[in-house]
């Protein structure tokens, strides 16, 4: 027998087995977990708290049928992104209750709805989305980010972060990746790796630094639109085969100064005040 019909046939073997009994298999609906999360986690929440979790209780069984696993998680964005649920930490078009709490009780809820849902929503809400809600606050002004804000939020349009480089991994501060100056221009040349909603992502916040020298005080921090010219190739992740995780290729791609978030070392600023709540975040 051909070798690539057997293997098909042994793969086709390991998804059949079974471990849990019927009786236990179909008592493990949503319904169900979100009892079990209720009975556990609402003695500790305040009645507004309570009503929120029962809000996205609503949405998640009404959302849970009509999700086709396989398709891509993107397809769903647009749905989160009508009811505010892109991200919840800061306020976006009025959707309240905010605030970290909160988000962290929207990724639980979708974490157990759906966990590759939530690791494309997280990346494109809170990495990609918390930093237009940061350059505002540090006294940003324009139109631009405003929109880029508003795609994002809305599910419409992708999002991804790039800080980790090839053979750096955990060290974010040490990068390669060269942000020059020209004019009031930015020019990028550099990789990250496990960009993750990359290949789908129509925007990369992506942080480079001057001089290699000096990361701290040069970092800078750019909303990089794909067609500025961004590549990238997908990696081959199995455990979540319906979010794209990228390695990403900035060469000589230039960003116009309103799309630069933050520069000369505020980038390192922000880089840290980002990294808090999104990795409180990513604990779902
Ligand atoms: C699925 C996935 C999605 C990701 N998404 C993104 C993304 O969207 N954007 C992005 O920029 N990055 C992303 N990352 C990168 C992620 O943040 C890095 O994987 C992480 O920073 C660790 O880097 P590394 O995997 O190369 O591990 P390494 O840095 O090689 O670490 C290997 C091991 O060594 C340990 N270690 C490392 N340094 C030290 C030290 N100084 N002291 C003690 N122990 C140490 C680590 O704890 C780990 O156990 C993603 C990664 C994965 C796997």
């Amino acid at each position: 027998m051909d070798n690539n019909i057997r293997n098909r046939e042994n793969k086709a073997k390991i998804m059949q087995e079974k471990i849990i009994d019927d009786q236990i298999h179909e008592k493990m609906t949503l319904e169900n977990v979100f009892k079990i999360f209720n009975d556990n986690v609402f003695p500790m929440l305040n009645e507004e708290e309570k009503d929120y979790c029962n809000q996205l209780q609503d949405f998640c069984l009404e959302l849970n049928p009509k999700i086709d696993k396989s398709k891509d998680v993107y397809v769903l964005f647009p749905e989160l992104g009508k009811h505010g649920y892109m991200q919840r930490i800061n306020l976006w078009n009025d959707f309240k209750p905010y605030g970290m709490k909160k988000e962290i009780l929207l990724g639980t809820h979708l974490s157990m709805l759906d966990s590759q849902l939530e690791l494309g929503r997280l990346a494109s809400g809170i990495l990609c989305g918390n930093p237009t809600f940061h350059y505002y606050s540090h006294g940003g002004t324009g139109d631009t980010i405003q929109k880029v804000q508003d795609e994002l939020m809305s599910g419409q349009k992708i999002g991804c972060i790039g800080i980790t480089e090839p053979n750096r991994g955990s060290d974010a501060v040490n990068m390669t990746t060269i942000a020059s100056k020209d004019g009031d221009a930015l020019i990028y040349n550099g990789e990250k790796v496990y960009t993750t909603n990359g290949p789908k992502a129509d925007y990369f916040c992506a942080y480079g630094v001057h001089s290699a020298e000096d990361p701290r005080g040069t970092m800078v921090q750019a909303m990089i639109k794909k067609e500025f010219g961004v590549e990238t190739k997908r990696l081959k992740i199995n455990s979540v085969p319906r979010v794209h995780i990228a390695h990403t290729f900035f060469n000589d791609v230039k960003i116009p100064r309103e799309y630069i978030l933050a520069d000369n070392g505020q980038g390192y600023v922000r880089l840290f005040e980002g990294l808090v709540p999104e990795r409180l975040g990513i604990v779902n």
